[in-house]
């Protein structure tokens, strides 16, 4: 009965919070959005409820069994400091930095561009770009995702929280909700921020070439990666090829990734 009552708290909370971040969105608008809402939002929630699919049916029965071992046998970067709650936030951080290290593989590795470019392509961002992800790239990603979860030593407790920490942040950093100037500076200092990662979705190569990280921000400042020098209104937002206009669209979208051409920012190769 308690563990139901925390669960329901949890996803009123949920609700809550992603509730208050659309009104943020209409109130506060980081940036002039281009194109259509509507359709554009109803594509990103039909990617985002494959993509749900997709990790229900593969990511999380084998995160999860990964993750009960890793606290059974105290073992992965977890263990090595002895879990409790300092394992536990050595397994967090751990599982947080390899998302960092694999946002940068998906730019540079042209196989794994072709997927993350679905999510680039969105000519306009706001919390539902968080959700435009081609479905393969959940099965794509997965071999890392275990390796993540293994190397960290989280346990399925820690797994939970990253899981949901994860989440929000993606739906917070593509917001399109303007923070006061000063609140954004001092919070991205920690976590990534919508006018931080506003930036990594520049059509310029150089400036997408930054802000990787995807929830703890401190990655980005430690391998110098970090911009805040760019002006949200000088950014054009999405990729800049030859085919970005056709891939805003669902189809062309979910096929483009098996295109025989392949697709690198900036044009083809
Ligand atoms: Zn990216």
């Amino acid at each position: 009965m308690a563990s139901r009552l925390v669960k329901l708290a949890g996803m009123v909370l949920g609700a809550g919070a992603v509730g208050a971040l659309l009104y943020a969105e209409r109130t506060r608008p980081l940036r002039k959005q281009m194109r259509k809402a509507a359709p554009r939002i109803a594509r990103n929630v039909a990617m985002g409820a494959a993509c749900q699919a997709a990790i229900s049916a593969a990511e999380v029965p084998l995160t999860e069994r990964i993750a009960s071992r890793n606290a059974a046998h105290k073992r992965g970067l977890s263990g090595l400091f002895g879990g409790g709650i300092m394992g536990s936030a050595v397994a967090f951080l751990a599982m947080d930095y390899g998302f960092y290290l694999w946002h940068v593989a998906t730019h540079k590795v042209p196989l794994l561009w072709r997927f993350h470019r679905v999510h680039h392509v969105d000519p306009d961002m706001d919390a539902s770009t968080a959700l435009r992800f081609h479905f393969v790239d959940m099965v794509v990603s997965l071999p890392w995702r275990l390796v993540q979860v293994r190397v960290s030593g989280i346990g399925p407790r820690g797994l939970a929280l990253w899981c949901r920490f994860f989440l929000f942040s993606v739906l917070f950093h593509h917001a399109n909700w303007r923070l006061p100037r000063g609140l954004d500076a001092a919070l991205s200092k920690h976590i990534t921020t919508p006018r931080m990662h506003g930036i990594h979705h520049s059509q310029n190569p150089c400036e997408m070439d930054s802000n990787w990280s995807s929830g703890i921000a401190w990655w980005d400042h430690l391998h110098r990666t970090f911009r805040d020098d760019v002006p949200t209104d000088t950014i054009t937002i999405g990729v800049d090829d030859p085919l970005a206009e056709r891939d805003t669209h669902l189809l062309p979208a979910l096929r483009a990734p098996f295109a025989a051409r392949l697709v690198q920012a900036g044009g083809l190769v």
